[in-house]
């Protein structure tokens, strides 16, 4: 089957947004993989970067920079500019009330580690209960099950229905005086669910319980505001919403941070060090000990600027037009069964074909100059829950194509001709 024997499927009515014009800001599309072009469908694994965000890290290196906050010299001050200002774009990019609610990190994992290691020393104790879902990135799972280890707390997980949305009857049954953290993502990265994080949260706070969302897998597709989440932490990496790797956000409600102690000692995290004592700086440096990722935090203040300039609306607009022209289109391979099914969808699509090994599937794709992720995606508890050890999971971004997903179609056609 050739992409234009596809039948006919419903085009994205996305009038304000040229997809093939964003497209265009991505240098690395431009290219062939195996002799065909490249269709890059892993966005949930990492996005690629606009050239937007490859001048800024040039221009930064060429001409900005220094280590920040110590020096009292011209490039030190222009690279703690730099650094600030992106720190700034990030507070409106998650709708924060305050640029000290704002720590920089690593990414997702380190953000999520941090509160594990500095809040949850602090305030879990034995017997106490932590809430994750059955949705959850091994990031958000095994950081809670090594702190259960530690203080003798007990990990409870909310459940799924058949189509993988959360079940809100059994989680408000989980919830009791005990729950001290209810950690739960917005988008799943397996199976694309997008879960009712704010009533969760609000359920959560009800029960007396902090909340924290993990936002890796969803601001590439959506808007988010701390305001209207209403959670008291929320972590996302800088290289799943088309910036660097290696830097990723923290969001702290500035109450709960500020009553938090540190979890790594060293420079710039300090105001005063004798052998004695040690006064800390108050929050968010207080938190960012040593020299940070300063170049790829710029960065990051530059994907920012370009997803504004998009608008992140519009692309959650043409992204969920994409998607059922996806589902749609997956839905023609013989065979093929989509994993999580949930009404409320962000741009991943999983599915197993019939009588094929995903890694199989993974590869033949490849050849094809077609990027999906084939595997567990470190989410290995929802794909047991539907009976799988691993799937194939192409991931949406707004750069991406009605075309994209009709060669993904037709290749699925052909593929499975010759795998079966
Ligand atoms: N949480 C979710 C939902 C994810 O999808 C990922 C990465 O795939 C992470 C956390 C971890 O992100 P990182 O590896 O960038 O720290």
């Amino acid at each position: 089957l050739r992409a234009e024997q596809v039948p006919d499927l419903p085009q994205p009515a996305s009038p304000a947004f040229d997809p093939r014009a964003a497209r265009r800001d991505f240098p690395i599309l431009n290219q062939t993989v195996h002799g065909k072009p490249l269709i890059w469908l892993d966005n949930a694994a990492t996005t690629q970067k606009p050239q937007a965000v490859i001048d800024r890290l040039a221009r930064f290196y060429a001409e900005e920079n220094s280590n920040i906050h110590r020096a009292a010299h011209a490039l030190a001050a222009r690279a703690t500019d730099a650094y600030e200002e992106a720190r700034e774009k990030a507070r409106r990019f998650v709708g924060a009330a305050d640029t000290d609610e704002i720590v920089f990190v690593r990414g997702a994992t380190e953000a999520i580690n941090l509160v594990a290691k500095a809040w949850g020393r602090q305030h879990i104790r034995e017997g106490d209960e932590i809430v994750v879902t059955w949705l959850e990135h091994h990031a958000n799972i095994v950081p809670w099950q090594q702190l259960c280890a530690e203080t003798g707390a007990r990990l409870r997980v909310v459940p799924v229905d058949e189509d993988g949305q959360i079940r809100l009857d059994e989680y408000a049954r989980l919830l009791n005086p005990r729950t001290r953290l209810v950690s739960l993502t917005l988008v799943s990265n397996a199976l694309g669910t997008v879960t009712p994080a704010a009533e969760m949260v609000a359920m959560a706070r009800s029960a007396g319980a902090v909340t924290l969302v993990d936002g890796a897998q969803a601001v590439s597709h959506m808007p988010v505001n701390m305001q209207a989440l209403g959670c008291d932490f929320f972590v996302l990496s800088g290289h799943k919403m088309f910036g660097p790797t290696g830097i990723g956000l923290l969001y702290g409600r500035r109450e709960v941070l500020e009553g938090m102690q540190p979890w790594q000692g060293g420079g710039n995290m300090i105001a005063d060090v004798t052998f004695e004592k040690t006064v800390y700086q108050p929050a968010p440096m207080r938190f960012e000990a040593g020299t940070g990722n300063i170049a790829d935090a710029v960065g990051l203040g530059a994907a920012i600027d370009y997803l504004d300039r998009i608008g992140m609306p519009v692309i959650a607009a043409y992204e969920h037009s994409l998607l059922e022209y996806a589902t749609a289109g997956l839905s023609t391979v013989p065979g093929l069964r989509l994993i999580g099914t949930a009404r409320e969808k962000a741009g991943v699509l999983s599915f197993v074909l019939d009588g094929c090994r995903t890694e199989e599937v993974g590869r033949a794709l490849d050849r094809e100059g077609i990027a999906v992720r084939s595997g567990h995606h470190c989410a290995q508890p929802i794909l047991r829950r539907f009976g799988v050890e691993s799937t194939v999971r192409p991931s949406l971004a707004f750069y991406n194509t009605c075309e994209d997903l009709d060669a993904l179609t037709a290749a699925l056609h052909r593929i499975r001709h010759t795998l079966v």
